[in-house]
């Protein structure tokens, strides 16, 4: 088993992994840039190492200091959270060669899924519906054009190392293609060091539904139902919910069993994420996360299954606690990603945070890793928490959301809670009747 596990991030997210941790009896490390000394994590923690200066790449990317900190404590395991390292196959393979076990997916699945050409190529043949689009990647202009005009404008030029939304362009038309093209090319190529781009329909009004997977080194394969993260700004996720209010128990069975046949003929190892568009009744796969999700709360939450307890699990060998039979759906979960930034205008806004309540009762769950005092620092993203409510129906859960969102105070700096004390009022959002778009329109609006 696994016995001490040093945990590769920062933020709420490396406090969620030290929680599954101390409650399986598991002894934690710490790691923090100088800018983090004073972070929850590392307060936390059972011990904790310094492994560079403020700069990401610095610090929570440098391989290297991460290894020395699991050697100097004696760690076992690595957690990598989200972001940061966790689709780093790389480091999977580093860690492997250090006796280290990474909890996470082989790093030849994370290389496979990283790839979104190939990831895509290797869910259609193993019977998951795609997105129109070119069958591999496009090399030339000429190809571009051609495979456009086959499946139709508008198109999406994407990269195939995409990721966080960038390296991504819409065409609406034919004399925007080459542009598009180009544009996203060399975005690609400044961001991923890669600049492989491909072809898909663009789809008008779709809902963004994605669908968590867990799979043991015994054989044993289980889908957790959907999450609908339509709610979206700049192709990022603001809230999340489960279950989607756009889909039936028939339709959420028949992907579900789609997607979990799929990730056993894969031989997956661990928790991950399919991720669809969704119109008209159907499901178009967009890309396979490999990891841990911000969203993954709400997925717990209507099932009360703890996500990174079961990764630790099949990380050690062991069997998941559950099977498909076991699980079951229970109510209405709502997740709002409170960023320290302005509500309206999105400025990130670091500083000092002077006073900090977070609401309570019944089926409320707030991650974070910031307290009254703490002071925010400018370096990495902007998500300081994440509240989750449950309820035993959507109407009770949204009705706790407005109360809990009214509840939770932070001052000293902008967050984006009073946007969320909007949207809890607008009908739309209410009714569970909104698309990958609706939120820039609403935004646009207001
Ligand atoms: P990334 O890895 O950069 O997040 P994804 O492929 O997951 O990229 O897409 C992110 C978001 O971009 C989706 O949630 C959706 O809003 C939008 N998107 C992606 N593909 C399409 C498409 N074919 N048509 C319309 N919107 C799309």
């Amino acid at each position: 088993m696994i016995e001490k596990v040093l945990i590769a991030n920062r933020g709420e997210i490396a406090l969620r992994v030290h929680r599954a941790c101390k409650e399986m009896g598991i002894s934690t490390v710490a790691v923090h840039s100088t800018a983090d000394e004073d972070a929850m994590h590392v307060r936390l923690a059972d011990e904790s190492v310094c492994i560079g200066p403020p700069s990401a790449t610095d610090s929570y990317l440098n391989i290297p200091a991460i290894i020395s900190a699991c050697e100097i404590t004696g760690a076992d395991a690595v957690h990598p959270g989200y972001g940061f390292l966790s689709e780093n196959a790389r480091f999977a393979e580093i860690l492997a060669a250090h006796d280290i076990t990474f909890i996470g997916p082989t790093a030849d699945h994370i290389n496979l899924m990283g790839d979104k050409i190939a990831a895509k190529t290797t869910v259609k043949d193993l019977g998951i519906p795609v997105v129109p689009g070119s069958d591999g990647g496009v090399t030339s202009d000429e190809d571009a054009m051609r495979i456009s005009k086959e499946i139709g404008f508008p198109v999406l030029v994407k990269a195939a190392a995409g990721g966080g939304g960038r390296g991504m362009k819409v065409a609406p038309t034919e004399d925007d293609l080459i542009e598009a093209l180009h544009t996203a090319r060399s975005e690609a190529k400044a961001a991923f060091g890669d600049d492989a781009m491909y072809i898909e329909k663009y789809l008008g009004e779709p809902r963004h539904i994605e669908v968590q997977v867990i799979a043991d080194s015994h054989g044993n394969v289980a889908h957790l139902g959907e999450r609908d993260c339509s709610l979206q700004r700049r192709h990022q996720k603001v809230l999340e919910e489960a279950p989607s209010p756009a889909l039936n128990d028939v339709a959420r069975a028949k992907i579900g069993d789609i997607v979990r046949n799929a990730i056993g003929n894969l031989g997956y190892l661990g928790v991950g994420t399919i991720e669809f568009l969704y119109e008209n009744g159907e499901f178009y796969f967009i890309e396979m996360n490999t990891r841990l999700q911000v969203e993954h709360p709400v997925t717990e939450a209507i099932t009360g299954i703890d996500l990174v307890r079961e990764q630790i699990r099949i990380a050690a060998g062991l069997e998941m606690s559950f099977t498909q039979e076991d699980v079951e759906f229970s109510g209405h979960a709502i997740e709002c990603r409170i960023n320290a930034e302005h509500p309206k205008t999105f400025a990130p806004s670091p500083g000092t945070i002077k006073g900090f309540h977070q609401p309570g009762g019944l089926g409320v769950r707030v991650d974070s890793g910031v307290y009254a005092g703490y002071r925010i620092p400018p370096y990495y993203d902007s998500l300081i928490g994440k509240l989750i409510v449950h309820g035993r129906n959507r109407n009770e859960c949204l009705m706790r959301l407005r109360r809990t969102l009214n509840e939770f105070v932070i001052e000293g700096v902008d967050t984006t809670i009073p946007l969320f004390q909007e949207l809890i009022n607008e009908p739309d959002l209410m009714n569970g009747d909104y698309h990958i778009h609706w939120l820039e329109e609403f935004l646009h609006r207001s």
